[in-house]
């Protein structure tokens, strides 16, 4: 019998098993050095600016325009005239074909935006390319198949655009939130002027050219970059026929206040402070992981974010045990990384925010966890954080943190869950974990929410609907209802 030769050498075992860097190239974009306004479908000088940086490293990117009144005024008669001289009588189909290629446009440049948004809003690579990017195509798809369709989806209504909505976004998911603004109003045959928010400018002006490569007809969409001041303008402006606004409550609220009598249209979109409720009966690694999604995703700069968990007495000690574990494994860092989990904190401002709430829990008592991790010298960040021991009255439980902070609260009984879970001015969003179809229905039935997930979190899609009660808002953007914002009806 002939000898075996033994195999000398074995595969190298890895001292180390965390990750490599895996960073995504810068190259793919182009940033101009300056950006303009995008009025009448040409760049307008604009004749204040202010620059704009990457919150990971605080590197300045580009220097934007301020939109000044003057500006906004400049907009808005480019929209009107789009408005009257076209785009309004404009077949719905032919309406549709332009949405149908500025979706596939950013499909095709999908890698190129996703790099801008993480450089420009810290979020990790891995959601803008996963997430924000695939959405925001999914936007314009969606609702340019109701272009063509409005009188079926509002039978006997003989629905007509509203005219020009003025559009103001916030900085937590900057393209996807420009989608869910202009496509259900294009689609309906509106004009736009939209402000971005003034941290996140980068991946509005650079869908400037995704309107000019469509070929859509000039001043049909305006963009005029600037802060809050830009946004009071677009309120303000007497031929301004729709205001949608996302943000802050606050704002929201001063919106409101300002449009009252008016007779202009309205929807907002404000801020959130979500019950995630998990049942001793659920799939508890399964909960563990809708938990961190819920909360971390996007470091937690999402209105609908599961900052609130609530967890059955009975559950609750191998429930904090294991989501701490997990919370080990989380990769905080670098944005353009394909492997972080947790990206930087969009402003100084906002980091500012989240560390006076995180001091006022510890204050008021409740117990903090963070898992060790390094934070990047330059930039902003924050470490995932739990709070354990948190009463419903502090602070962490009931105003919106905006940032990777969760609060841990209990139950006992379905009846005390939802009576906790609605004890919030605001009404956006719930989850609930259980193996109980009964169970689910009976809660959602009950949670005074928009939006209730099952066994999942941060779902989302353009044909489902999605807004809030109460301190939450009103009006809904996505489905069906996403259009009758845009819409009057002559019944
Ligand atoms: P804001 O509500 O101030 O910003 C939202 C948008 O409104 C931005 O484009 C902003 O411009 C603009 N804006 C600001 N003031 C006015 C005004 N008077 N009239 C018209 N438009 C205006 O939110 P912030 O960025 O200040 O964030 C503060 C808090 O708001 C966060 O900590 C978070 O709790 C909450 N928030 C909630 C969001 C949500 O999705 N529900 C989104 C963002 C924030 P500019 O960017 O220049 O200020």
């Amino acid at each position: 019998m002939t000898e075996i030769e033994k195999k000398k050498s074995r595969a190298p075992v890895p001292k180390d098993w965390t990750y490599a860097p895996a960073p995504e190239s810068r190259d793919v974009v182009k940033l101009r050095e300056r950006y303009g306004l995008f009025i009448g479908g040409t760049w307008v000088e604009p004749t204040e600016s202010y620059e704009t940086i990457s919150p990971a490293t605080e590197e300045t990117l580009a220097t934007v325009g301020q939109g000044t009144k003057e500006d906004v005024d400049r907009a808005v008669a480019a929209a009107r005239d789009a408005y009257a001289n076209g785009w309004s009588s404009l077949p719905g189909s032919e309406r549709a074909k332009y949405l149908f290629r500025i979706a596939r446009i950013l499909q095709e440049r999908s890698r190129e935006f996703a790099v801008l948004e993480s450089l420009n809003g810290g979020k990790p690579i891995k959601e803008s390319r996963d997430v924000d990017l695939p959405l925001a195509a999914a936007h314009f798809f969606y609702y340019a198949g109701w272009a063509d369709k409005l009188e079926y989806a509002f039978p006997n209504r003989r629905p007509k655009a509203v005219g020009v909505a003025g559009q103001i976004i916030p900085w937590n998911f900057p393209l996807l939130m420009l989608a869910w603004k202009l496509a259900p109003a294009l689609a309906c045959g509106n004009t736009v002027v939209l402000k971005p928010a003034e941290t996140t400018p980068l991946t509005a002006l650079l869908f400037c050219d995704v309107l000019r490569q469509a070929e859509l007809p000039p001043g049909v969409v305006n963009i005029v970059t600037g802060d809050g001041r830009t946004g009071a303008a677009l309120v303000d402006h007497p031929d301004v026929d729709k205001i949608a606004f996302t943000g802050s409550t606050e704002v929201g609220k001063a919106i409101q206040r300002q449009l009252a009598g008016t007779g202009k249209k309205l929807t907002l979109e404000l801020g959130g402070k979500a019950a995630n409720i998990v049942f001793d009966d659920c799939a508890l690694d399964q909960a563990v992981e809708g938990i961190v999604n819920g909360i971390y995703f996007n470091q937690g700069h999402v209105c609908c974010a599961g900052s609130r968990l609530f967890a059955q007495e009975s559950i609750y000690e191998p429930l904090v045990d294991k989501l701490k574990k997990r919370l080990e494994t989380l990769r905080v860092g670098d944005p353009l990384d394909k492997n972080t989990d947790v990206g930087a904190i969009n402003s100084a401002m906002q980091l500012e925010r989240i560390k006076e709430l995180v001091e006022a829990g510890k204050e008021e008592g409740a117990d903090i966890y963070q898992p060790p991790c390094r934070l990047p010298e330059k930039g902003y960040w924050f470490a995932p954080t739990v709070f354990t021991n948190v009463a419903q009255s502090y602070r962490i439980a009931q105003e919106e943190i905006f940032g990777p902070v969760l609060s841990v609260l209990t139950f006992r009984t379905p009846e005390e869950a939802v009576e906790k879970a609605n004890n919030t001015p605001y009404g956006l969003s719930a989850g609930v974990w259980t193996e109980k179809g009964s169970r689910i229905l009976w809660m959602a039935q009950r949670l005074r929410a928009g939006v209730v997930w099952a066994n999942t979190f941060n779902r989302f899609d353009p044909t489902s609907p999605f807004g809030g009660y109460k301190e939450s808002g009103f009006g809904r953007e996505g489905g069906r209802h996403g259009l009758e914002p845009y819409l009057r009806f002559e019944e």
